[in-house]
């Protein structure tokens, strides 16, 4: 069943490990596709239109010096006097000193003059001297003089080139041309080239731009793309460029449209200050989602910015979500696996090993781990020890219990020993002793008088049965018993003295326990250990606390049996006693047919003794008649006060001559001395009757019956004298 638990246990940890972070992605990517989705279409919209107007702005400032250049040298009348009489040496200087002025001013920019009539090109670099200043050529014919006659046929004065160079070692050079109409009077008279690279303008214009969010076409007038962002569009056909027209206008009607509809705002072949940036729009196809269009003003071109909303799908972060997914699944995953085997395997494990060894005692798993598991194995291993231990005190108390409430007076003995054997055993000591209190010479000693022993505590006997101590010998013992507590301790925890006390013969744990009659103090329970230093637990002297109630309820039992079966004047045995213990002798003599005989004897002339000292005297004499029978008598054998100063001795297994001689000694006794009471001396005799019995006497009271005819005989026969039922 346990492993069921923990099993389910187990299953449920594994699904949270998948179910939260699933949970948690979906939920994630959710948002982050819905916030960054609206955030970045709207942000797209605006920055595609923003994009669009910077783009033109630093496009036309970039131009700024190429305009105000090449205006400067068309309006120039030095110039385009030269440029109409190019053999003219004295117009040919004025115009080389002008333009090498311009020269040094622009050092990077590249100038050249082209005239119409020679078609000669004229180059003007920086160091160039006067002398050296010599034409490069004359124009070739066909597509490669297109810029040129262009420009003369522009409906502006001026037209703009961008120009790549053929690839050197997959290398390029981007260059930006404008070229400017120059007339002398009122005649064209050639072109004004100045030029410059075109990477920085570039830079500027297309820098940040890039293929997935944001595309950048600079398209001519009639909607070809001169520049694309990406450079991918511009292909070079024999050195020249064959101008496409923007893709996603090929695609998007919406687009061409706006474009076409654009060109409408060219006054005299370019767009003028107050040309308006036509308003975003929305694409239907393609990779982007906005299109926005700006004239460069001044010039006849535009710049189309086509700008697309990221989100999280986006196919740039698609990896990187991938991999995050990846990355989350493979740590819960892993995740799962270690707690799996380093919590819930070895807690499955200690569950079952927990079962197990609850119903077998079988180990526990996790008993030498450092961690928690083997804090919880170590508590469980406790609590189950505990319990078994607790378990078989109880049992033990209760078989003590049991043995111990139904002893009789036959068998007090074997019944505290069967009640300190169970409990010893129990308890693994080696030694059980009971001691009583008791008066001698006026002084309260401690005398031993049960004990019992294991196996090695028998080996170690020191200590009989009335070994006695007087409670002066063992200061703050009495005081403290009688407050009820105890000594629990391994002997070398103890006060030296009481340990040189308990410990002389290498005990090495000892417990003593007060034992209470009727809130007396009525002796101690004491435990011995030969082989373990222990203090005992709260359960174990609970229970031992039991135990020593139990014996001293047998004492108790005992002696109230014994008190009533006393008489209270002569202490000898009682009627009851007669009854209860002295027909059990006889049953059992009728039984194993043995022997038994009675001896009953009367005071003689008792009355004239009350008559005379009055009874206080008759008492007395009683009494010391009791005492000195009692002292003729072999120890163990009961004399019983049958009526007022008549006594039976009953004895088993004694044969009529001996209990005819008992008599007779019992007799000897009482005559051979006065009774002295105070100042009296008085002679007391008694007569005797002896009967035993035979097969007329089947039971007790037939022999008394005999025995007392025989006492009645000795009567009649004088007093003072002994009749035997053979006698009569
Ligand atoms: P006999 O020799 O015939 O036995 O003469 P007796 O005087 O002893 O006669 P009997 O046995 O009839 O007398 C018994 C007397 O013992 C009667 C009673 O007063 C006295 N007696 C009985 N019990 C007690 C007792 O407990 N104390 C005292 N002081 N006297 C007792
Ligand atoms: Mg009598
Ligand atoms: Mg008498």
């Amino acid at each position: 069943m346990g492993f069921k638990t923990s099993g389910r246990l187990a299953a449920r940890a594994r699904l949270l490990y998948l179910v939260i972070p699933a949970i948690t992605i979906v939920i994630l990517l959710g948002i982050g596709a819905l916030v960054s989705g609206n955030i970045a279409d709207d942000a797209a919209r605006r920055l595609s239109r923003q994009y669009a107007i910077e783009a033109s702005a630093n496009f036309r400032a970039n131009m700024d010096t190429h305009m105000i250049l090449m205006q400067q040298i068309a309006r120039s009348t030095t110039i385009s006097r030269w440029m109409a009489n190019e053999d003219d040496s004295e117009a040919k200087a004025m115009a080389f000193n002008e333009i090498m002025g311009y020269a040094i001013y622009a050092p990077e920019i590249y100038l050249m003059l082209t005239i119409y009539e020679s078609l000669q090109g004229w180059d003007f670099e920086t160091d160039l001297t006067f002398e050296e200043f010599a034409p490069w050529g004359i124009l070739a014919g066909g597509d490669v003089s297109a810029w040129f006659f262009n420009t003369r046929d522009a409906e502006k004065p001026f037209i703009i080139n961008i120009q790549r160079t053929r690839p050197v070692d997959g290398d390029f050079e981007l260059y930006i041309w404008s070229n400017h109409r120059v007339y002398y009077d009122g005649e064209f008279v050639g072109v004004v080239t100045v030029g410059s690279h075109f990477d920085k303008v570039f830079e500027s214009v297309f820098g940040d731009f890039d293929v997935y969010y944001r595309r950048g076409y600079i398209i001519d007038r009639y909607g070809a793309t001169r520049l694309d962002s990406a450079m991918t569009l511009y292909v070079l056909a024999d050195g020249l460029p064959t101008f496409p027209e923007v893709p996603e206008a090929l695609e998007n009607p919406v687009l061409a449209n706006a474009i076409e509809l654009h060109m409408h705002m060219l006054v005299d072949g370019a767009f003028p200050i107050d040309a308006e940036v036509h308003d975003t729009l929305r694409l239907e196809y393609g990779n982007y989602t906005y299109a926005s269009i700006a004239p460069i003003v001044g010039t006849d071109w535009s710049v189309v910015v086509l700008s697309s909303a990221p989100t999280v799908f986006d196919i740039r972060y698609m990896p990187m979500i991938y991999g995050g997914i990846a990355v989350l699944i493979l740590s819960t995953l892993l995740g799962g696996l270690l707690v799996r085997r380093m919590i819930l395997a070895p807690l499955l494990r200690l569950t079952q090993t927990a079962v197990a060894s609850g119903q077998n005692g079988s180990k526990l798993y996790g008993l030498a781990r450092e961690d928690e598991i083997g804090d919880l194995a170590r508590n469980i291993d406790r609590a189950q020890e505990t319990i078994k231990q607790r378990e078989k005190l109880l049992k033990a108390v209760n078989r003590a219990a049991k043995v111990l409430l139904t002893a009789n007076e036959d068998n007090t003995l074997d019944t505290l020993m069967e009640g300190m054997e169970l409990i010893g055993t129990c308890l693994e000591v080696d030694r059980i002793q009971i001691w009583r209190n008791e008066e001698i010479d006026g002084e309260l000693h401690f005398v031993m008088k049960y004990e019992w022993a294991s196996e090695i505590g028998a080996q170690k006997v020191d200590i009989n049965i009335g070994t006695k101590s007087a409670y002066s010998s063992r200061p703050g013992w009495l005081e403290m018993f009688k407050r009820g507590e105890s000594i629990n301790a391994p002997v070398s925890q103890l006060p030296p003295e009481d340990a040189r006390f308990l410990g002389y013969h290498s005990i090495k744990s000892v417990v003593i326990l007060p034992m209470f009659f009727d809130r007396d103090l009525f002796g101690f329970f004491r435990i011995d250990d030969y082989q373990h230093e222990r203090t005992f637990s709260d359960d174990e002297m609970d229970i031992t606390a039991s135990a020593a109630l139990m014996f001293t309820s047998v004492f108790n039992r005992n002696l109230q049996r014994e008190l009533a079966r006393t008489d209270a004047l002569t202490s000898t045995r009682n009627r009851r006693y007669l009854v209860e213990g002295t027909e059990a002798q006889f049953a059992h003599s009728q039984q194993e047919n043995t022997d038994f005989s009675v001896i009953m004897y009367d005071i003689d002339h008792f009355k004239n003794i009350n008559d005379t000292y009055g009874h206080i005297v008759g008492d007395e004499v009683l009494k010391i008649l009791a005492a000195r029978s009692a002292k003729a008598l072999k120890q163990g054998t009961e004399l019983i006060r049958y009526g007022g100063e008549e006594f039976l001795v009953a004895l088993p297994n004694v044969r009529y001559e001996d209990a005819l001689n008992i008599a007779w000694r019992l007799q000897k006794t009482l005559e051979s001395t006065p009774f002295t009471i105070g100042d009296l001396e008085i002679p007391v005799t008694a007569s005797f009757g002896v009967a035993y019995k035979t097969a007329e006497t089947a039971t007790l009271t037939d022999l008394i019956n005999l025995v007392d005819r025989a006492m009645y005989q000795a009567k009649i026969v004088g007093r003072n004298t002994v009749v035997g039922q053979d006698d009569m």
